[in-house]
């Protein structure tokens, strides 16, 4: 990095957004398996949020994939970097007053951990959504497995490339035994109190 580049101080800061929004601004990052549930709930969870009036958005491979990161492959140094970028991006948008919601596999624990560490740990909230790679493969949403196992992509996560599960997520989901619905509740009661603004 440049030692030129200086920080300019203006004046208008987060805390000055989140007092005009009233609410906190955080990252939540949902992680499993393709197939898994991850789009499904945060939309909803958005949708919930939306509808009290909390200013959210929502990050998922659609508008990344195909946009900042149409560059990059799906091999482990792309994936890490895939990740990092998200990060960067999620990091101006809880700058800027959002509730991110952010829906990647993003399958190794070092770039979980590399986002925790560039939004700051008390910014960042882990959903795991947490579904067997058998239901994610019976369900098969997008056709990948069925690709994957004709040996059409490489590198799918669950077949041909590992995925390390959160050990201590902040929310975990179980989709074979929870409902949507239920999925829904569980969050927005752990996201309730983040989004309050202290000393009021
Ligand atoms: P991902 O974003 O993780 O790739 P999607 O949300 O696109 O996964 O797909 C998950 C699929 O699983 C959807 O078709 C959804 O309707 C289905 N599904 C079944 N039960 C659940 C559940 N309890 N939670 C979330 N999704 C579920």
């Amino acid at each position: 990095m440049s030692n030129h580049i200086i920080k300019h101080n203006y004046q208008v800061t987060k805390s000055d957004r989140n007092k005009l929004n009233n609410h906190n601004s955080f990252l939540m990052w949902f992680t499993g398996l393709s197939g898994s549930g991850k789009s499904t709930i945060a939309n909803l969870v958005e949708l919930e949020l939306h509808k009290k009036g909390i200013k959210t958005y929502v990050l998922d491979g659609d508008n990344i994939r195909k946009g900042i990161n149409k560059d990059l492959t799906f091999a482990p140094e792309d994936r890490t970097e895939n990740i990092r970028r998200i990060a960067e991006i999620a990091n101006l948008m809880i700058d800027a007053g959002l509730v991110v919601l952010a829906a990647f596999v993003s399958p190794y624990k070092k770039d979980r951990e590399n986002v925790k560490n560039i939004v700051k740990n008390s910014n960042f909230v882990e959903v795991f959504v947490n579904t067997s790679v058998e239901e994610c493969e019976r369900r098969d949403v997008k056709g990948l497995y069925k690709k994957a196992r004709a040996g059409e992509i490489k590198n799918m996560t669950g077949i041909s490339a590992p995925y390390e599960a959160p050990d201590h997520a902040d929310v975990e989901i179980k989709t074979e035994e929870e409902t949507v619905e239920e999925a829904v509740v569980k969050i927005l009661e752990y996201l309730t109190p983040k989004l309050k603004l202290e000393n009021e």
